[in-house]
């Protein structure tokens, strides 16, 4: 499937030049409708992608990003986030305590510093020092629903009510965001809490350039949600990305990430992984392990959701 290399200014062929908005999750439709009026209007990606992240971290219903986000095994809540416009140009954050709006705090890392990555203490300092207000990151709900975990009740009933086996019903829905604007820039973002009750100290695939997002010019973008252990483990978003790089469509990008997870870890029931990959030229493919994943999408036909074109395990039980 990967075919040769080719030079890496040369365009992709066919697909659109109008803006395009994708998303992950249904919440990601939100998101998409903050920021496509003023992405349709001029605005850039970047722009797009921090306003539909934010949209996300604001809602205390989405109980994986930001505010509403549940906590770690010891009650206390971190937010990872990453933005990306291309491999000399990514900011990110990890382990912040204080700071609700991490995917703009990763970008300031971008434009503001030499760095990439600023962590735990040092994120939050460094949003001090830019004069970023700080929140209170832990609902009420979400302090409930560690409570239950704590004695071994289930965290979230409505998950409970469908019947599946406890450790299915614990959520993993990363906002993560991919558009183009009408400058044919692109550009990408995610934030999360990461995986519900995780040990203390744990980052996932989120915030971390090639893991949860990646974006070369040179190939176009990917963003990842799910177990972020079998994301890091195949590099997915950065998998992607190279894959279309070296000639792949989309679709065969989002395939290859799926079989090199399944192959390395067979996962089991309660693991997902779900991928969008996005080409330079608007084309686009979003892909899971099982079902329960769904792409919100943003482009000239409308604000959507859409189910991935490839889901792995049809046969298997989904996770919504
Ligand atoms: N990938 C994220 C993580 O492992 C979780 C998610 O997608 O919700 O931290």
């Amino acid at each position: 499937m990967v075919q040769m290399i080719p030079p890496i200014s040369q365009p992709m062929a066919g697909g659109s030049t109008s803006p395009i908005m994708l998303a992950t999750w249904s919440f990601g439709v939100a998101g998409c409708t903050d920021a496509w009026p003023a992405l349709t209007a001029g605005g850039s990606a970047l722009d797009a992608v921090c306003a539909a992240a934010r949209r996300a971290e604001l809602d205390p219903t989405v109980n994986s990003v930001g505010y509403g986000g549940l906590p770690d095994a010891t009650g206390r809540m971190s937010l990872d986030a990453c933005v990306m416009t291309g491999p000399a140009n990514c900011g990110a954050v990890c382990a912040v305590a204080h700071h609700l709006h991490v995917a703009d705090l990763a970008r300031m890392v971008m434009e503001r510093t030499s760095h990439v990555m600023l962590a735990g203490n040092g994120a939050d300092a460094f949003a001090d020092a830019l004069g970023v207000a700080k929140s209170q990151l832990l609902s009420a709900d979400a302090k409930d629903a560690w409570r239950r975990w704590c004695t071994g009740e289930p965290p979230l009933p409505s998950v409970d009510a469908g019947g599946d086996p406890r450790e299915h019903q614990i959520p993993h829905d990363t906002i993560g965001v991919l558009a183009i604007d009408s400058q044919r820039h692109m550009a990408g973002a995610c934030s999360t809490s990461g995986l519900p009750f995780k040990l203390a100290g744990r980052v996932g695939d989120s915030p971390i350039p090639g893991h949860g997002l990646y974006v070369d010019p040179a190939g176009g973008g990917a963003v990842a949600t799910g177990n972020g252990e079998l994301i890091m483990g195949v590099s997915g978003s950065f998998l992607a990305v190279e894959c279309m790089r070296r000639g792949a469509t989309p679709g065969e990008a989002v395939e290859e990430v799926l079989h090199r997870i399944d192959h390395a870890f067979h996962p089991r029931a309660h693991q997902q992984v779900a991928i969008i990959a996005l080409a330079p030229d608007g084309r686009w493919a979003a892909g899971a392990l099982r079902y329960g994943f769904v792409v919100a999408v943003a482009d000239a036909a409308g604000i959507r959701t859409e189910l991935p074109q490839c889901v792995l395990h049809p046969q298997k039980e989904s996770l919504e």
